[in-house]
């Protein structure tokens, strides 16, 4: 009888403490930047905005034991480039391995449940071969895109994800995704810059929920204005995105992070800052 209670008050304890760990927190790592000559490609002129600095960031959102990777930055093979021109007119830096970063935070790819990128570009899945012990959450878009059909886009290099082609376990998601099961985290699909990309919603208790933007926009003036890339796969698509999750925003009351803008990374706190 007494060892019952024992078990029921401990239960009941860790029930307690579960509750209590259980919001999120978001810790933003600086993955590189780029720097770029002309926007033209971003479907904006250079006299429409004087930006020429991309922020490149990772994310870990930790919600009570589980966490989830987003984002994976520039390649790791960049890191310690300074101002590298990797073609004419766009230049790279990535000063600290994202891989160091977490370690400031005594975690290792080890540690990291579920990775998730907005999209497969170079700049987004660079720490992404770290990861291939986590379960892969991946629009089943962007994975027939990405994994099977890589040879008919440009925009597509298997050599920088290849080792996710073997993650511990790929999980295919349509449309939203509710990463822990208790709807702090979602993956919300937003195509069109790729076929599968998606964008999260993380409600911070303290912070209010934010939106992390992946490729959605790139520029200020990209939200402004509507304005697509020419590199995206599908400029309808992406209209309608924009749109959907502008009205998101607005029903969940979420602030956009719009994840390559250098001036909202400039007035964030790094980790092993976080963001609960
Ligand atoms: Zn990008």
């Amino acid at each position: 009888m007494r060892l019952s209670i024992t078990l029921i008050a401990l239960v009941f304890a860790g029930a307690l403490s579960m509750s209590a760990s259980a919001a999120p927190r978001v810790y933003v790592f600086n993955c590189g930047s780029i720097n770029i000559t002309d926007v033209a490609s971003f479907g904006l002129t250079n006299e429409e905005t004087d930006v020429r600095d991309l922020f490149v960031p990772c994310y870990l959102i930790e919600n009570g034991d589980q966490r989830l990777f987003w984002d994976g930055g520039l390649p790791l093979s960049l890191v310690g480039s300074k101002d590298l021109e990797l073609e004419p007119g766009m230049k790279v830096s990535y000063p600290r391995s994202v891989l160091d970063q977490l370690q400031d935070i005594n975690l290792t790819p080890a540690d990291i449940d579920l990775v998730a990128f907005s999209h497969f570009h170079f700049d987004h899945i660079g720490a992404a071969g770290a990861f291939a012990d986590s379960t892969l959450l991946i629009n089943k878009r962007e994975y027939t895109a990405a994994f099977l059909q890589a040879d008919q886009y440009e925009i597509f290099d298997p050599s920088l994800y290849s080792k996710l082609a073997d993650a511990d376990r790929i999980e295919l998601t349509d449309a939203d995704y509710d990463v822990f099961g208790d709807g702090s985290v979602i993956l919300i699909s937003a195509p069109g810059h790729t076929p599968g990309h998606q964008v999260l919603l993380v409600k911070l208790e303290n912070t209010g929920p934010i939106l992390l933007s992946g490729d959605l926009y790139h520029f200020e003036f990209n939200r402004r204005h509507q304005r697509v890339p020419a590199f995206n796969t599908d400029k309808a698509q992406t209209l309608k995105a924009m749109q959907k999750i502008e009205q998101r925003l607005e029903a969940e009351g979420a602030t956009l992070w719009l994840e390559h803008s250098q001036a909202l990374a400039d007035s964030l706190n790094l980790a092993p800052a976080f963001y609960d």
